[in-house]
């Protein structure tokens, strides 16, 4: 007889791993959590993990504020033997029409007594940071208590957590098909065969409508290349940029350790095709020579940096750039926390919290996630960044 489970996580990436811990954390019983690969060694595993507040949607802000909040508690909350944030700053650098929504969201998060700070770039000069070229800015939204994440780490203290608090882990094990009856799904096949269910998480990512084809269902995501380029830091410079947004330049970028700097872009490069996400070893020099330019551009010092190596990832990406949450619009046992737009990693606390609920006591206690339910892209309304580039949300 095949064995039957309360809640089924599908996927085990910053998503769904967090779900897991959050349920375990909320004593849900009878939880099954798979992945067909080792847990975080999806998309996540590539992720530049950039943990900030700056976001023009509100929703999605306080759901950062409350994340940067878990990440840096994460061992009182998890019991995780190391720490996983590294605080750096990060700058929102923008042109004059961005000045007043810049202002709006320091505002918002100084209200919640959280250090931001809205500069001029020679204010921002003279108090932060003197080492870039001011061309196009106007405005520089200056969150010092921001930094980056250990997308690793966090998984795999997530997944240790709910393991010992009697979650169910089964990795290596692909999902080879979703078992629908009518309006329900009562199932997954796996190489090993069928289990059962009540409840079905998706937190597949890139990876969930090959799944859902296996049900005649796809979910409107496409899906963008991101290459990551990683630099050593030049000896001899005076202070290494800070994490840096540039909505000017169309770029983002931050310290990796004490030795190194990524460069990431902020513009979409849609592909149909997603291999394994992967790492060169000999750098694509078409790929570094443009990123090279623009961010030399801003920091000139930065040019004596040496590109060490580049690695590539996806996002899955809504028309919105905003995630899909919530119970799927024809399928009753279904939740959906896909589509995260390239910027979900940060937001995966908040992500777990928001899923356990629905999946626990049918809504989101702590956040009205409301907005950004399935049907939305069936009504046309759309939840697009006040911004240029959608992935600053
Ligand atoms: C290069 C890059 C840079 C990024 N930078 C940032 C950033 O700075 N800040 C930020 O907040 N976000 C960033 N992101 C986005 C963020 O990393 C992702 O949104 C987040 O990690 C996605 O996590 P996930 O769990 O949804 O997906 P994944 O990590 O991809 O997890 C999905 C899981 O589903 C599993 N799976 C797939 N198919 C099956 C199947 N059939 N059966 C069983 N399991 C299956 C996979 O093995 C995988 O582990 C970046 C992403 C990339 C690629």
């Amino acid at each position: 007889m095949s064995k039957r489970y309360d809640i089924i996580v599908l996927g085990l990436g910053s998503t769904g791993s967090s779900i897991t811990y959050f349920l375990a954390r909320k004593n849900a019983s009878n939880v099954l959590a798979i992945d067909a690969r080792c847990s975080g060694c999806g998309q996540t595993s590539r992720s530049s993990a950039l943990i900030r507040l700056h976001y023009t949607n509100p929703v999605i802000r306080s759901m950062a504020i409350y994340s940067w909040r878990f990440w840096r508690e994460f061992q009182d909350h998890t019991g995780c033997e190391y720490s996983v944030f590294t605080k750096t700053g990060i700058a929102f650098v923008g042109p004059e029409d961005y000045v007043d929504t810049m202002n709006e969201i320091v505002h918002d998060i100084r209200s919640k007594g959280i250090e931001a700070y809205l500069y001029d770039p020679t204010e921002f000069k003279k108090e932060v940071y003197k080492n870039f070229n001011e061309d196009g800015i106007a405005g520089v939204a200056w969150e010092p208590e921001s930094g980056y994440g250990d997308p690793n780490t966090s998984v795999r203290c997530f997944i240790e957590y709910a393991r010992k608090n009697g979650v169910d882990v089964l990795e290596y094990t692909s999902v080879k098909k979703l078992l629908r009856e009518d309006s329900k799904l009562i199932g997954i096949e796996t190489e090993d065969g069928v289990i059962k269910g009540e409840i079905f998480i998706n937190a597949l990512g890139v990876w969930c409508n090959d799944l859902l084809a296996t049900i005649d269902k796809q979910l409107p995501i496409k899906y963008a290349r991101e290459d990551v380029i990683y630099l050593e830091n030049p000896g001899d410079i005076d202070g290494i940029p800070p994490g840096w947004g540039d909505l000017v330049y169309g770029f983002y970028s931050r310290p990796d350790g004490a030795t190194k700097t990524l460069v990431g872009t902020l513009e979409a490069e849609y592909v149909d095709n997603y291999d394994e996400p992967g790492e060169y070893t000999t750098p694509p020099m078409d790929v570094v020579n443009k990123r090279m330019e623009i961010f030399t551009r801003r920091f000139p010092d930065m040019i004596k940096a040496r590109p060490s190596s580049v690695i590539y990832g996806y996002y899955d990406v809504t028309p919105d750039w905003q995630p899909i949450i919530g119970y799927d619009n024809e399928i009753e046992n279904l939740i959906h926390m896909v589509g995260l737009s390239g910027h979900g990693f940060k937001l995966a606390p908040a992500y777990g919290e928001v899923i356990s609920d629905i999946a626990l006591y049918g809504k989101s206690k702590m956040f009205n996630v409301d907005e950004f339910k399935i049907d939305r892209f069936y009504v046309g309304v759309s939840k697009h960044s006040k911004y240029k580039y959608g992935i600053i949300g």
